[in-house]
């Protein structure tokens, strides 16, 4: 079901890298070395000038396509900031901020927390510490039992068949690969959602993926959209603005830096491979997500109420293909755990050792992001 009115965001393709080097203006951060370090108070939040992420990151900062946006660009990322808008993309993939880009004189500013929340854990991920494990999923398929969840009468279907079908189907993809499965249900009864993840904390699992479909009184809108626990002190996606209730620090919270990976590698993997629209990363204080004892992530897998990808979800193919996506992007977010967790010595060779070939110390190296 909807967690929020859709946010209006544009997509203009996943890997957005080159289209627009030719009128890439690289102004460079030369430009501002007055702003360099200067965080400053803005609308009661400490904002980043662009120029200083930028100077940390080796970026070239630039107009976009109007002087609405500016952005920020290296050789492996691309980042679009536009004023007034509470989302940036990074590689052309949304990504829900707490707080609006600020145009002060002409330079555009980034709240400190959205930066931390949002750009350091995937510009940084060698600096995020404790790298999780990553065995045990728990897969919740939403809804089910007394609560349908979604209905789209013209088709004749619901939300909680789809989701329980698709979860089935990914947690037989997952336990292919190796991970070990726990579904919070295998068939059609009622659990309460706040309970679920409790159980998930009993089973001791590793990540929390619960699974959903989508509607809105616009049957036009379509895609999918990842949903992650909002950090302290920012509103959710879903708030027109600041509360003081944000200022909670909640269980999930210990994970945040890693919520932003999982759902970054979800949401670009699983709209690259179903060809949908990207509505980008969101935040949510949802009931399933607050009490984690793990990373986890919601997310809304397309939307019942638009004729054509309602249709898309009823076919078994078609939720084929999103359970494959999903288990990729589960694959993605663990290949780039492996590279960031430290690796143990390997034991002296024996004689029945074979030699380590020399490629292997290619695993020390850290990736520099998780973007390609
Ligand atoms: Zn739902």
């Amino acid at each position: 079901m909807p967690p929020a009115a859709p946010a209006r965001l544009r997509v203009t393709g996943l890997f957005f890298r080159g289209a627009r080097v030719a009128t890439f203006v690289a102004l460079g951060c030369l430009l501002f070395p007055h702003l360099r370090g200067a965080e400053t108070q803005l609308s009661g939040q400490t904002y980043l000038p662009l120029s200083d992420v930028a100077a940390r990151y080796g970026m070239k900062l630039g107009w976009g396509e109007s002087d609405k946006t500016m952005q920020l660009q290296n050789s492996y990322c691309t980042i679009e900031c536009t004023v007034n808008e509470r989302s940036l993309r990074l590689n052309g993939q949304p990504m829900a901020l707490g707080f609006p880009i600020i145009d002060r004189g002409g330079m555009f500013y980034l709240a400190k927390l959205d930066f931390d929340y949002n750009l350091f854990p995937l510009l940084s991920p060698g600096q995020i510490p404790g790298v999780p494990s990553l065995h045990r999923i728990i897969i919740d398929p939403g809804h089910g039992g007394d609560d349908p969840g979604t209905q789209n009468a013209a088709l004749q279907t619901n939300e909680k068949t789809n989701t329980l079908d698709t979860g089935l189907r990914l947690a037989e993809e997952l336990r292919k690969r190796g991970y070990e499965v726990i579904l919070t249900r295998t068939s059609d009864v009622t659990f309460d959602r706040k309970k679920r993840p409790i159980f998930a904390n009993n089973s001791k699992g590793d990540l929390y993926l619960s699974i959903h479909f989508n509607e809105t009184d616009v049957n036009s809108v379509s895609g999918v959209e990842t949903w992650i626990l909002t950090p302290p002190w920012e509103p959710s996606s879903t708030q027109p603005k600041f509360v003081d209730a944000d200022k909670n620090v909640l269980p999930g919270n210990r994970f945040d830096l890693w919520n932003t990976l999982i759902g970054f590698s979800v949401e670009r993997t699983v709209t690259k491979e179903l060809g949908a629209e990207n509505r980008g990363v969101k935040r949510a204080r949802y009931d399933v997500l607050v009490p984690l004892n793990m990373p986890g992530l919601l997310v809304e897998c397309g939307f019942l109420s638009n004729p054509t990808e309602g249709r898309l979800i009823l076919t078994p193919d078609y939720r084929q293909k999103i359970a494959l996506a999903l288990a990729d992007g589960i694959d993605l977010y663990k290949t780039t755990l492996d590279k960031l967790r430290p690796h143990t010595p390997a034991p002296p060779p024996s004689p029945t050792t074979p030699p380590r070939h020399p490629e292997m110390i290619n695993e020390i190296s850290l990736p520099r992001s998780v973007a390609p």
